[in-house]
């Protein structure tokens, strides 16, 4: 009897933690769910990222041990890169842009090596002059609207979203 009761609640947990496991993937971003498939663990032959437990990550010590058991690969930000695509753009615009670009400049790629720190996927593609102030190119909608926060939060300002669904952009407006 005693048994029998710890093998249904071993069963039931198995059960359980199975179920989770399957809803996962849908509750996935976008960019996420549409990566290929990777080996646990992988490594990116271009950025030195490091993949395991569905998640890539850059802070991960990598020895070589580690290396040993990994598979090379390209990590999505790097495929995004590569293929020019970002799912991320900023227009920074406004009269405080022209007194004060280098320091949002600054900001912004902060903003950027803090996020890939600690997500590879999550990057600064580019910072470029635009004809009406700044253009912003980021791999992730989550980091567009990450860098608009923190500048709203530093400098104050406005900002204003559209969504491109065609090709998948997020972009954000800033203006001071
Ligand atoms: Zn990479």
């Amino acid at each position: 009897m005693k048994t029998r009761s710890v093998s249904n609640q071993a069963t039931l947990l198995k059960t359980s933690s199975r179920d989770r496991r399957g809803t996962r993937p849908s509750k996935e971003p976008a960019v996420v769910a549409k990566a290929p498939a990777y080996t646990d663990p992988s490594a990116c032959q271009y950025c030195g990222a490091f993949f395991t437990k569905k998640t890539w990550r850059r802070d991960h010590r990598i020895t070589h041990a580690l290396l040993t058991t990994a598979e090379w690969a390209k990590c999505p930000a790097c495929r995004q890169k590569r293929s020019g695509t970002a799912y991320g753009r900023i227009f920074v615009r406004g009269a405080f842009e022209a007194a004060a670009a280098s320091a949002l400049r600054r900001r912004i790629v902060n903003v950027g090596r803090r996020a890939e720190h600690t997500q590879p996927e999550h990057r600064v593609i580019s910072v470029q002059r635009a004809e009406q102030g700044l253009e912003v190119l980021t791999t992730s909608q989550n980091l567009a609207h990450r860098i608009v926060h923190e500048l709203k939060k530093a400098f104050g300002g406005r900002a204003s979203y559209r969504w491109s669904a065609a090709d998948g952009y997020l972009e954000a407006t800033w203006r001071k």
